[in-house]
């Protein structure tokens, strides 16, 4: 048997964490088992359904190089075949037309609530031969065996047995004539040969109903599997509506596509101890066995970890084309100051962080803004403005450009100010960049070159020849 899995998003928000979960593990599942992964759309919510969200799945899945093999499918394409399958079950009598109004409907329900009964539709039409006036609005509802059992095996749950009699005879097809959710899905996965459905555990409730539907067109029940909820740290369930959860968002913020796919592997399944996979071993290892039975918590320090591990082993191209795009989100511009390639060293050692980088791309290229931090903490005095003034004088002096004379210049002044090297340094420090922590001071100067460091020094000395 050819395993056949789908990832059938609604696009109605954007991909969240919980969402691409689903991808992953169904796209893993496939790609493990030498299978097929669908891309399939349910759009048949009209109003709620947008494009931007259908372009968001795409580039959300493309980023992460999930690949398809079929699709996208619409169902807003597929109407006609859903009614066409409606239109066979009325033939067979799996299905049948309900026109009791809104009012009969209504009336019922308060009869149930009267005695205390579970509020459900009550039948009446199921058995109804005589109104067939076609003049009169109808639903479709599917004709559900009473007395029985459905049961299903949940590959994380085990056996689940739901009692007919809760449910029932559901609506197939509305007044409109538009199918209804469950219905689609399930003519869907027929049609597309599903073998396993990956979804959220939220549809465990709809899975009774999908399987009556499947018994009714007589079509093979495929193997479920409903994955655990992911909640925030209070224990929220994370939704599609909240657009900070946008997987967009994190590649915008400068997240490496294969970290943020790693931790999202590991939030819900696990190998072992085992936390850093390639995208081979992840084909290779996963399986639906070792998937969380418990709910997963999002943690963002945890993503920020696996961010930190791949970013680490970046190449020195890759690094350097990843920091450019940090610049151009960040607004800081490249071409004021040295080249990155001549700075790659320095990140190498302390990128461990998208804000680290962030930081030393700001030393580099953006002006010092000294009202914002130096005033508040009253740093840059006048005394700071002596040492300014002669590390000047000495730096002009410099004729070969080297790490060793940087440092010579700065142990004369040590030794002639009578001052230690962390005040000195500290001095230099926000006066160069404007704060309190960079690299070792003697590397960025060195780094920033000559014409820079003076450039910088002359505007803190005005500053605190006019500001202080
Ligand atoms: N369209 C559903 C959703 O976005 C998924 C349905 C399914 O996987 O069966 O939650
Ligand atoms: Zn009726």
């Amino acid at each position: 048997m050819k395993i056949i899995t789908r990832f059938a998003p609604s696009p109605t928000g954007y991909l969240h964490i919980g969402n691409i979960r689903t991808a992953l593990y169904s796209w893993l599942f496939a790609r493990k088992n030498q299978g097929k992964f669908i891309l399939r759309i349910e759009n048949t919510d009209f109003k709620r359904s947008k494009k931007i969200f259908i372009k968001n799945i795409i580039d959300t899945l493309q980023w992460l190089n999930i690949d398809w093999d079929e699709g996208p499918y619409l169902q807003s394409e597929r109407i006609n075949r859903y009614n066409n399958v409606i239109n066979n079950m009325l033939h067979n009598k799996k299905a049948y037309k309900c026109y009791c109004s809104k009012q009969e409907l209504e009336t019922n329900k308060q009869k149930q609530i009267i005695n205390g009964e579970k509020i459900k539709y009550n039948g009446h039409c199921r058995n109804n031969k005589l109104k067939n006036d076609k003049k009169l609005p109808y639903v479709i509802r599917l004709r559900i065996p009473k007395n029985k059992y459905i049961i299903f095996t949940d590959t994380i749950r085990g056996k689940i047995k739901f009692n007919n009699n809760e449910l029932d005879d559901f609506i197939i097809q509305r007044t409109d004539g538009m199918p209804t959710y469950n219905f689609c899905v399930v003519i869907d996965d027929w049609d597309m040969k599903i073998t396993h459905i990956i979804r959220g555990e939220d549809h465990i409730n709809n899975t009774p109903k999908q399987i009556h539907i499947i018994n009714a067109i007589g079509a093979n029940i495929p193997i479920y599997t409903h994955v655990s909820i992911i909640t925030d740290k209070l224990g929220k369930k994370i939704s599609k509506r909240n657009n900070n959860l946008n997987i967009l968002k994190y590649k915008e913020n400068g997240y490496l596509s294969f970290a943020l796919l790693n931790y999202i592997l590991r939030l819900g399944w696990s190998y072992g101890n085992k936390e850093i996979f390639s995208l081979e071993e992840m084909k290779k290892l996963f399986n639906l066995k070792n998937l969380n039975k418990s709910s997963s918590i999002f943690d963002i320090k945890k993503l920020n970890w696996f961010n930190k591990h791949y970013l680490n082993k970046l190449s020195q191209n890759d690094m350097i084309n990843y920091i450019k795009k940090i610049c151009i989100k960040n607004n800081i511009n490249i071409n004021n100051g040295p080249k990155l390639e001549n700075l790659y060293k320095i990140f190498y050692k302390r990128c461990n962080s998208i804000n680290e980088i962030k930081n030393l791309c700001f030393i580099f290229y953006n002006n010092p803004n000294y009202k914002e931090i130096i005033l508040i903490k009253n740093y840059l005095n006048i005394k700071d403005k002596i040492i300014l003034e002669i590390f000047k004088k000495k730096l002009v002096n410099i004729n070969i450009w080297s790490l060793k004379n940087i440092d010579d210049v700065l142990k004369i002044i040590i030794y002639k100010l009578n001052i230690s090297f962390k005040k000195l340094a500290m001095t230099l420090r926000l006066a160069i960049t404007g704060l309190e922590n960079t690299p070792p001071i003697n590397y960025v100067i060195y780094l920033m070159g000559k014409e820079k460091i003076l450039f910088h020094i002359k505007n803190a000395i005005n500053f605190i020849k006019f500001n202080i």
